[in-house]
C-alpha cells in the first residue's frame, strides 16, 4: 500500500522519470512467489476488474498539482491569493478570509520554513514529507499541513463557483456515491462530525483510483502516513472556528452548507483528472 502511494505521488508531484523497469521491483515483492489460493491479502480478494493500473501511466507527466508542489520544500513560496478578500461575500465575509489567509496561513507558512531549515526535510517535497510525516517533528507536521492545506482551499473555492461538478468526475461521484447529492451528504457529515478541529476531504485512492471521504484532525491531510486511508486530495473544506466563526458562530453545519456556492469544480476536476489512474479506473 505505502510503495503503491508514493507511487502515485511520484507521478503527482514530481514529474517524475521513473521507468516501469525501475519501480516495478518494489511494487509487489512476493506476488508471483504466492500461491495465490491460499492469500487472503487485499490485492487478492479484490474483483478481477481491479487490476493494477499500469505504472506508466502513473508517472508520465505532470499534473496541475505537481508543478507548485515538486519543489524542495524550502523552495516554496507564500502566494497571493487567487481573488480578493470580500470576492468570497457574501458565504465568507471578507474579514474572515483576510484574518485566514494573512495572519493563520501565513503564519503556518512562516512556521514551517522555520521547522525545516536546516534539516532533512528542506529539500524534500512536502509530497514527501507528508508521506513520512510520523517521523518529522509535530512542528513539520502542524504547520506544513496547515500551509499545504490552506493552499488547496483556496485554490478550490472561487467567486464563481457552485452549481456541480461535470465530466470524468460527476461520473465518479455518481458510481462511488450513488448520485451528487448523497456526495454532498457524506461529504457534509465527514465536516460536521469532525470533533475539535480539521478537515473534511474528498481524495483519490492510489491504489485502485476510487473516490473516498475523510476527514482529519488538526492539520494533517490524506497524504500523510498518520492518517486511516491514504489517498490524493482533490477538496479541501477547512472547519476550523478560525474558518467560519466571525458569520456563522457556533453554526458549522450552515457554513459547511454554504460553502457548496462557491466550490471550484473546474479546479477539483483539473486535480481530478490529473490522477491518471482515477481517469485509467473510471474508464474499466
Ligand atoms: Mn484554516
Amino acid at each position: 500500500m505505502k510503495s503503491k502511494l508514493m507511487l502515485l505521488m511520484s507521478g503527482l508531484f514530481m514529474a517524475s522519470t521513473i521507468t516501469f523497469a525501475q519501480v516495478q521491483p518494489t511494487l509487489k515483492p512476493v506476488k508471483k512467489k504466492a500461491d495465490a489460493s491460499k492469500q487472503s491479502n487485499v490485492t487478492d480478494s479484490e474483483p478481477a476488474k481491479k487490476m493494477p493500473i499500469p505504472v506508466k501511466t502513473i508517472v508520465s507527466k505532470p499534473d496541475v498539482l505537481s508543478k507548485k508542489w515538486v519543489a524542495p520544500a524550502s523552495e516554496l513560496t507564500f502566494d497571493a491569493l487567487p481573488y480578493a478578500f470580500n470576492a468570497l461575500e457574501p458565504v465568507i465575509d471578507q474579514l474572515t478570509v483576510e484574518i485566514h489567509y494573512d495572519r493563520h496561513h501565513r503564519a503556518y507558512f512562516n512556521n514551517f520554513m522555520k521547522a525545516i531549515k536546516e534539516t532533512k526535510a528542506a529539500n524534500m517535497p512536502v509530497s514527501a514529507i507528508f508521506a513520512n510525516i510520523s517521523s518529522f517533528p509535530d512542528a513539520v507536521r502542524n504547520n506544513g499541513g496547515g500551509f499545504f492545506n490552506h493552499v488547496l482551499y483556496w485554490e478550490n473555492l472561487s467567486p464563481d463557483g457552485g452549481g456541480e461538478p461535470s465530466g470524468t468526475l460527476a461520473s465518479a461521484i455518481s458510481k462511488t456515491f450513488g448520485s451528487y447529492a448523497e456526495f454532498v451528504k457524506q461529504f457534509e457529515d465527514a465536516g460536521k462530525t469532525r470533533f475539535g478541529s480539521g478537515w473534511a476531504w474528498l481524495s483519490v485512492d492510489p491504489s485502485n483510483g476510487e473516490l473516498f471521504i475523510s476527514s482529519t484532525p488538526n492539520q494533517d491531510n490524506p497524504l500523510m502516513n498518520t492518517v486511516e486511508r491514504q489517498g490524493t486530495p482533490i477538496l479541501a473544506l477547512d472547519v476550523w472556528e478560525h474558518a467560519y466563526y466571525l458569520n456563522y458562530q457556533n453554526k458549522r453545519a450552515d457554513y459547511i452548507s454554504a460553502f457548496w456556492k462557491l466550490v471550484n469544480w473546474k479546479e477539483v476536476e483539473n486535480r481530478y483528472t490529473a490522477c491518471e489512474v482515477a481517469s485509467k479506473a473510471m474508464k474499466k
